[in-house]
């Protein structure tokens, strides 16, 4: 059975002199079909990262994330796959938005915090829902196909495992925080966030100050 949790995507508008508020049930088929659009197309991953968004918020009590509570989450991913687009669309939770935050773990989990309450919440992809997915359609000989089918049908706590954590936001990587732009010494280019390194007395961006660990080299 689908989870019965229902989210709502508020919606302001005006049309000629007339102003209004339009508030939209999001259940679990709007926003797979949200994922969908977003991600380019429809995997289990998709299934997965909606329904593990879903069980978070229903979890922190958060019940329009991308509306009234925009500003209450912050979203720890694990891993840059299919189910952590998934886990933007239904959030709203963005790295644009400082509120999606990235740890390059390999793990399908994701934490989600609520700022307001300071609760949080990890929940990862059991090992074992790959395994419940061949038991119950031994048929579908397509993995992805297979999971699909599973994955929607499956009870949340055979597809995940879930725990109440603690997850400190340090200030300078809250959403919206404002910091002081410096420029490095070596290479002229601005610095946001106290990202910069001091040197020998001089203010250097993380690439100059250690060029060994940079992530490209110059040509
Ligand atoms: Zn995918
Ligand atoms: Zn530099």
């Amino acid at each position: 059975m689908p989870p019965a949790s229902t989210y709502y995507l508020e919606r302001r508008w005006r049309s000629g002199a007339e102003e209004g508020f339009t508030r939209m049930a999001l259940d679990f088929k709007t926003l797979l079909g949200e994922a969908e659009v977003a991600h380019g197309h429809l995997c289990a991953g998709q299934i997965l990262g909606v329904r593990m968004a879903m069980l978070g918020l229903e979890r922190l009590g958060i019940s329009d994330p991308r509306g009234a509570d925009r500003k209450r989450l912050v979203t720890y991913v694990e891993i840059d796959r299919c189910a952590t687009d998934a886990i933007a669309v239904v959030t709203g939770c963005r790295l644009g938005k400082r509120a999606l935050k990235f740890r390059d773990w390999g793990k399908m989990a994701a934490t989600f915090v609520d700022l307001s309450s300071g609760r949080a919440i990890r929940i990862a992809a059991k090992e074992s829902s790959k395994q419940r997915a061949r038991e119950l359609y031994p048929e579908i000989a397509d993995k992805n196909r297979q999971q699909m089918h599973a994955y929607r049908e499956m009870a949340d706590r055979e597809l995940f495992s879930e725990e109440w954590v603690a997850v400190t936001v340090e200030a300078q990587e809250m959403p919206g925080y404002k910091s002081a732009r410096v420029v490095c010494a070596v290479c002229g280019e601005g610095i946001n966030y106290d990202r910069e390194v001091e040197r020998d007395g001089r203010i250097l961006c993380l690439g100059c100050a250690d060029v060994a660990r940079r992530y490209y080299r110059a040509l």
